[in-house]
């Protein structure tokens, strides 16, 4: 039970080691496999878990594996509040420090300006507040996600309880038919149901 195992590159070791990551944790291993294959993901865990690195590693590796031709946004990962879409984003930077994938963090509360230009520069991976996120697509000709590869909906309960339901699926309107979709969520209610209906296509599922 080691991430050796699970068949990650050499610069993903080499981060989780970096970081202590002795094993993977019980949705790591049960997530990561599968996303690997490119299955959509319905996980329901908490913050704890480990559900950042399970949808962040696949994912990373995926980006390392097709390379893409023109630079794009290829995964938006997208979080109801600005305090996790930090924690999201430098989860996500350490875990790709040994690569060169670029991931870039755009919420409110910062300046929309520097957020366009990073925009515009076309990281690999953005995380977003939907709000946030939707002002730019809606505002900028030269921001668009229609080379998206991956869209992750983290901590979808609350994401819907902080009223973001009309903005996610906009957003989700917006990403190409032809994608990989994760979902994770602490619980799994009706409306969380009608999302994965929505947006995931024969999702696994998983809990933690
Ligand atoms: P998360 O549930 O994604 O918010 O992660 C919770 C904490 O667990 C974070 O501080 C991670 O750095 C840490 N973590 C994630 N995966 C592992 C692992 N395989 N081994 C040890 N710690 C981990």
């Amino acid at each position: 039970n080691s991430f050796m195992e699970l068949h990650l590159s050499r610069p993903l070791l080499r981060a989780c080691e970096a970081l202590g990551y002795a094993q993977p944790t019980p949705i790591q291993a049960a997530c990561i496999p599968l996303a690997l294959a490119g299955r959509d993901i319905c996980g329901s865990a908490i913050t704890g878990s480990g559900k950042t690195a399970a949808f962040a590693l696949p994912t990373l590796e995926r980006l390392l594996f097709r390379p893409k031709r023109n630079p794009a946004i290829r995964v938006l990962i997208l979080t109801p509040t600005r305090e996790l879409a930090v924690q999201v984003h430098s989860m996500i930077e350490k875990l790709a420090r040994y690569t060169d994938i670029r991931c870039c963090l755009i919420v409110g509360g910062l300046s929309t300006k520097v957020q366009e230009a990073a925009l515009r520069s076309m990281p690999d991976i953005v995380v977003a507040t939907p709000g946030r996120m939707i002002d730019h697509l809606r505002n900028s000709m030269s921001v668009d996600l229609e080379d998206l590869a991956v869209l992750i909906l983290d901590e979808a309960d609350r994401l819907l309880e902080l009223g973001f339901s009309t903005e996610i699926h906009e957003l989700v309107r917006l990403c190409p038919k032809r994608r990989q979709t994760m979902l994770f969520s602490a619980t799994m209610t009706e409306e969380i149901d009608e999302l994965v209906k929505l947006s995931l296509n024969k999702p696994m599922r998983l809990s933690a």
